[in-house]
């Protein structure tokens, strides 16, 4: 694989300074995993070279016979997965299928309401420097102060007072079970429509080790989080919304769709049916417990006392060490994760007070509890000084080297 990429040794050599990197560090970024060969190779393919603007059986140019073949799979794997009337898989990314919903459900000045980004939302659920604020009208509802948790009555207040067009459930960095048939009686409460944003917990839900997301009005996901599909995203809704969301996707929002990357989807889906996948995110949930745990017992503070899915936050004040601080301290010893706000953070944006510790990457290679636990002495060894870091990085190294990935791409 890659062996024609030689001929321009610039970028080559970078290719193998990143798989390099890959293998012999460990990845806790919530939102990261590490795609099967088969999905890798899927993104490689002939497929790049097709126009398909338009979908399935209606489009634009010539010649897509096989690539309409391949959507229609895609899709039908979708909706078997996620149980929905209607799937479009054409959307670039989250934050383009977010834009396609909004697209489809609003009007410029239409009123949004999400959860703050500071609290674990995301940029485009109204954000002041996206386009989701600039376009719509936003507003926010925030968690409990004291479990920092999503409070329901509250939530219904919020909405009560700001009466949106449309209410956002789903995040970035929230540790905690989503009952989304709560949000579905706020929202026909207040006669809003519901956008489940299931990017980050797609994998748990594609399982069923989360509730269903299926009384919302639309589903948008990432496909490369723990889905671990290719990078992009698609949309789900009612059949009542499917014709108003393909319009919004193209040509609303996008021209041609990337019919690799939907032939990649396709191998993913695929993979999500099967019974290994729910194995997989069965130990990528035992995995974040254990590794939430063992910080607990090490002293540190996991926001809301724990977590029910692939990720948490560690507080880190009264540590000594601001979330920046932390996040590059790791990185030198191979330990890669984000720094994150905790919620009500009081610390600005590029110095936040905790990280955020995801575990979909750490077992795709194969760590099990175990594993999990030791990264959470390893990363303790590290931030509390206990060890030199050279010492550290060396059992990064032999960690990572007991569970490669990739092991078939050989240089
Ligand atoms: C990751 C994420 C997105 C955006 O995905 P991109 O592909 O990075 O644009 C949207 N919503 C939520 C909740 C996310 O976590």
């Amino acid at each position: 694989m890659y062996e024609s990429i030689r001929k321009d040794p610039l970028l080559f050599n970078l290719l193998l300074e990143e798989i390099k990197r890959q293998k012999n560090t460990i990845n806790l970024i919530a939102s990261e995993n590490i795609v099967s060969l088969a999905v890798l190779e899927a993104m490689g393919t002939p497929f790049t070279n097709k126009y398909s603007e338009g979908y399935p059986g209606k489009r634009y140019y010539a010649g897509n016979e096989f690539v309409d073949e391949v959507e229609r799979i895609a899709i039908e794997r979708a909706k078997k997965l996620f149980g929905v009337d209607h799937a479009n898989v054409q959307s670039h990314s989250g934050s383009s299928a977010n834009f396609s919903a909004y697209l489809a459900l609003l009007n410029p000045g239409d009123k949004i309401m999400g959860l703050a980004l500071d609290n674990g939302g995301h940029l485009t659920h109204g954000h002041p420097v996206n386009f989701s604020s600039k376009i719509f009208r936003s507003s926010f509802y925030f968690l409990d102060k004291e479990s920092e948790m999503l409070d329901y009555d509250e939530i219904r207040k919020r909405a009560l007072e700001e009466k949106p067009k449309l209410i956002i459930a789903g995040y970035s960095a929230y540790s905690r079970e989503i009952d989304f048939n709560e949000f579905r009686e706020i929202a026909n409460e207040v006669g809003a429509y519901l956008l489940a944003d299931i990017s980050h917990i797609a994998g748990l839900i594609a399982v069923k080790l989360h509730k269903d997301a299926k009384s919302a009005d639309v589903i948008t996901t990432t496909t490369h989080k723990t889905l671990r599909g290719p990078r992009g995203a698609m949309i789900m809704c009612k059949e009542k919304h499917a014709k108003a969301i393909d319009k919004a996707v193209f040509p609303g929002t996008q021209g041609g769709p990337l019919d690799n990357m939907v032939f990649a989807k396709a191998v993913a889906l695929g993979e999500a049916l099967k019974e290994e996948f729910k194995e997989y995110i069965e130990q990528v949930i035992k995995n974040s417990r254990a590794l939430a745990e063992e910080m607990q017992g090490l002293g540190y503070r996991i926001v809301s006392g724990g977590t029910d899915n692939h990720l948490f936050l560690v507080d880190l004040r009264g540590k000594g060490i601001n979330g920046r601080e932390a996040q590059e301290k790791l990185e030198k010893v191979g330990i890669i994760l984000n720094m994150n706000a905790i919620p009500f953070d009081k610390s600005p944006p590029f110095k936040p007070s905790g990280i955020r510790i995801g575990t979909p990457a750490i077992t795709s290679r194969g760590f099990k509890e175990s594993e999990a636990k030791y990264v959470a002495k390893l990363i303790d060894d590290v931030l509390a000084n206990k060890r030199k870091a050279e010492r550290v990085r060396t059992e990064v190294e032999e960690l990572c080297s007991s569970f490669p990935i990739y092991p078939e791409l050989r240089f």
